[in-house]
């Protein structure tokens, strides 16, 4: 289950809190040194768990939470009030075009769950919106990439423009968009190419790409299961691409929490939606202050 180890171990250090009658600044100390091995062990960036710990110390050793008649219950709130802040407080909503059509430009690196993602986005916005997403195979360096865009669209039943592998994924972005303008499409979706690891001229295929498109949405998919590494990732694509959301994918699995906890924080950049499975239902608008809930059981 995702957040295990951490959610038992902050409850550890918040029922120490309640056993006790009387909580002292030495309480607290003692609490926030076993919250800051519990983040970091969840593999929460340095800085942000640095910057969480002295917030919440601050907060929690002042005489209005120490002599108040619950102070742990105050101090869990304090913690959950932070966490929340730490991922950003409120869910933000997808960036919409003034004029049709929004066009949302997906990135990540291979496997990440981009694909997926472009499948689960579509069919969100046609169940919700009664939109009409078009999507664009931008992906020309691995065939398959096609050809699974093309059963994700066939089961969101929303068509595809590709122009296979042989053309440049700019002349093929083009010739898409004039495709969604013609056939009056409200949403454009472009699957584009991802690597094992960032490479300079992806990114600035992924920049050129950009800068023709002009898309109001650049949304980075991450693996959450990849910890930290998911991090570094989403700093890099932000710092090319200035990318608008995160998706933060398998969510349904053993994820220990350090990329939820640490890519707000860190880039600046709102979580947008996070991946709870497979499937095209599998799709949850991120709410930071239900996953701080979550993360504290
Ligand atoms: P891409 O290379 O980034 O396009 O990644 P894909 O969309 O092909 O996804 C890679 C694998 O991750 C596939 O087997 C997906 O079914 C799986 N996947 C994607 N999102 C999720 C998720 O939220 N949860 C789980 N459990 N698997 C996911």
């Amino acid at each position: 289950m995702a957040f295990e180890g951490l959610t038992e171990r902050l409850q550890n250090a918040m029922s120490k809190l309640r056993r006790k009658g009387k909580i002292t600044e030495s309480d607290v100390r003692d609490a926030m040194r076993e919250i800051r091995l519990a983040l970091l062990e969840a593999d929460v960036n340095f800085g942000v768990v640095k910057d969480f710990v002295k917030t919440v110390r601050e907060r929690a050793i002042g005489s209005e939470v120490l002599e108040s008649l619950t102070p742990a219950q105050q101090i869990v709130k304090i913690v959950d009030e932070e966490l929340t802040k730490v991922m950003g407080e409120e869910a933000v909503p997808l960036n919409k075009a003034p004029h049709i059509p929004t066009i949302i430009m997906m990135v990540g690196l291979q496997g990440a769950g981009k694909t997926t993602t472009a499948g689960k986005l579509a069919y969100r916005l046609k169940e919700n919106e009664h939109g009409r997403p078009l999507f664009i195979a931008a992906d020309v360096y691995r065939p398959a990439a096609i050809d699974q865009l093309q059963v994700v669209a066939q089961q969101v039943g929303a068509p595809v423009f590709q122009l296979g592998t042989d053309v440049d994924p700019r002349e093929i972005v083009r010739q898409g968009l004039a495709q969604a303008a013609e056939n009056k499409n409200d949403y454009v979706i472009i699957d584009t190419a991802g690597r094992l690891q960032i490479d300079e001229k992806l990114m600035q295929e992924l920049a050129d790409i950009k800068e023709l498109a002009q898309p109001n949405e650049i949304l980075l998919t991450v693996d959450a299961m990849t910890g930290q590494n998911a991090v570094n990732v989403a700093e890099s694509f932000n710092q090319q691409l200035d990318i608008t959301g995160v998706v933060l994918t398998k969510l349904d699995g053993d994820t220990r929490g350090g990329a939820a906890l640490s890519i707000r924080a860190v880039t600046g950049k709102p979580i947008k939606f996070t991946g709870q499975g497979e499937k095209l239902t599998d799709l949850d608008v991120f709410h930071p202050d239900r996953m701080a809930d979550r993360i504290l059981g």
